[in-house]
């Protein structure tokens, strides 16, 4: 061990020792009083649980003496706390004050108020999910959102047949979708990918691992930089059964690259006679440039440049529910459709509602309705003049705020090097450094997502409802009084 591990060691050890145990903490004063107002088991477990909390921090190596002198004071608060409300849910919402629009942890897109409204309607009653009302027989779930998305597809593309050649279907997520492509259209043959879109999206989503998975072949193409149209052209063969194209959505390559474009990487499929499948994950209906981000393709382009099959996310910046959309020819949407595997991915009627809503107003041209996309187009200078607002009327001794410019993202794995210009209050708590304000933050009702830049804690207004902005104020204004960190040195 080296000497900084042993000192590490060692402090992680005089951490634990500074952790009282259960049977002390039940003899304190608080704690005692708990067990008269409920059940001793109760009590026990929830001063175990909070411990145990403690302890997975100080693993975490969250904690200085400091620290954790503070932490612990608080901890018959925090058990009290749980005890107090019987029964609180375990998903709850929260404030999110990271600025990064689609927070895959904090539930990625937040749904519009046509989708909300159609999946309270639809989630306390029966509906029509699969009978067909006009002959009165068993009907098909996809009908609910096909036409809606063909019909998107056809104004958007100027294409008004599209109805007559391509079809629609949904599933759980995007990587369901490419999953379900890969295994019914190419089990057993092969698939060609250039070596630069052999990528992780993440949350272990891989593509190798996928094409590995659904029982198609990998024809590795070109190199990770540089991967010519000729690459494909000289690889395909009568085993060849699909190119697969990746959208790089998560990350970027700059320098000496080249990659075809998917319009000849089509054209060249379809001289070959071998179906393109594109994994766009975006879901972009609505184009970015008028929010200063350029040149980020949307799901209509992929139609329009003639890809066979395309997949995408539902929650991403389409701004819809969790699901899957994989549109393409009818040959082989029907193809997959009839697959077996189809049936383990498919989604509830609350999935159906909130995306027939979301669509329902871009096909009204209500985009700016989608929360994804009215978050994305706020200007930057009403972000900064409601910060000003929320940092002047925090009423707190301790708390300092002032206003910074900041640069957020888009996350989700989008537009990764999309920047956009935002504001945000930065604070400094006179009693607590930025870690423990943050988690102060979190323990808030509902809890407040920040994050640390520089010793501060950063609330980035983008991506908080103003409804929700004089909350922030009061609760910053109130946060529980903690004992002074130099009282306990
Ligand atoms: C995000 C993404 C996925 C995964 O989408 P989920 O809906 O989260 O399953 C797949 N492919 C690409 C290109 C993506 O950007």
């Amino acid at each position: 061990m080296t000497v900084d591990a042993e000192h590490a060691e060692r402090i992680m050890q005089e951490l634990y020792r500074m952790l009282p145990s259960v049977n002390e903490l039940l003899l304190t004063e608080r704690i005692a009083r708990l067990t008269q107002a409920h059940p001793r088991d109760a009590v026990v477990s929830a001063t175990r649980r909070a411990l145990e909390a403690i302890r997975s921090e100080i693993a975490q190596g969250e904690h200085s003496h400091k620290m954790l002198a503070i932490r612990l004071a608080d901890l018959p608060a925090g058990i009290e706390a749980e005890l107090g409300s019987p029964f609180r849910f375990s998903l709850r919402p929260v404030i999110n004050a990271t600025g990064v629009i689609l927070h895959t942890n904090l539930g990625r897109a937040p749904l519009g108020t046509r989708a909300i409204e159609h999946l309270v309607e639809v989630a306390g009653g029966y509906s029509n999910l699969e009978f067909d009302l006009d002959s009165g027989d068993r009907g098909k779930r996809d009908v609910h959102v096909e036409r809606l998305i063909l019909s998107l597809l056809a104004a958007q593309t100027g294409n008004h047949h599209i109805a007559e050649t391509h079809r629609a279907i949904i599933v759980n997520n995007c990587a369901a979708a490419t999953f379900l492509t890969l295994h019914a259209l190419a089990k057993g043959k092969e698939v060609l990918v250039s070596r630069g879109e052999l990528v992780e999206i993440g949350g272990g989503f891989r593509i190798p691992e996928i094409l590995l998975a659904s029982g198609a072949l990998l024809k590795e193409i070109g190199t990770t930089n540089r991967t010519r149209l000729v690459d494909y052209e000289k690889a395909i063969s009568p085993e060849t059964a699909l190119i697969l194209r990746v959208h790089h959505s998560n990350f970027s390559m700059e320098g000496f690259v080249e990659r075809p474009s998917l319009r000849d990487l089509a054209e060249l499929g379809h001289r070959s006679s071998v179906p393109i499948f594109e994994d766009q994950g975006t879901g972009l209906l609505h184009p970015l440039e008028t929010c200063g981000i350029p040149a980020e393709p949307t799901f209509y382009a992929s139609c329009t440049l003639g890809c066979d099959v395309i997949a995408a996310s539902g929650d991403k910046l389409l701004g819809g529910p969790q699901c899957g959309i994989l549109v393409g020819r009818k040959q082989y949407v029907n193809q997959i459709r009839k697959n077996a595997l189809f049936r383990t991915f498919r989604v509830d009627k609350l999935t159906y509602a909130a995306l027939e809503g979301t669509l329902a107003a871009y096909l009204a041209g209500s985009a700016d309705e989608i929360p994804v996309v009215r978050l994305l187009s706020l200007p930057a200078d009403e972000i900064r003049r409601r910060c000003e607002q929320v940092a002047g009327a925090i009423d707190s001794r301790r708390i300092s705020a002032e206003v910074v410019p900041v640069e957020g993202i888009i996350g989700g794995g989008t537009a990764p090097r999309a920047r956009l210009n935002s504001s945000a209050i930065a604070l400094r708590d006179e009693n607590l450094d930025a870690a423990a304000l943050l988690r102060a933050l979190r323990k808030q009702d509902p809890p407040i997502i920040a994050r640390i830049e520089e010793d501060r804690v950063l609330l980035d207004l983008r991506t908080v409802d103003p409804e929700s902005d004089s909350y922030l104020a009061r609760a910053l204004g109130s946060l529980p009084v903690y004992p002074h960190p130099e009282a306990n040195d």
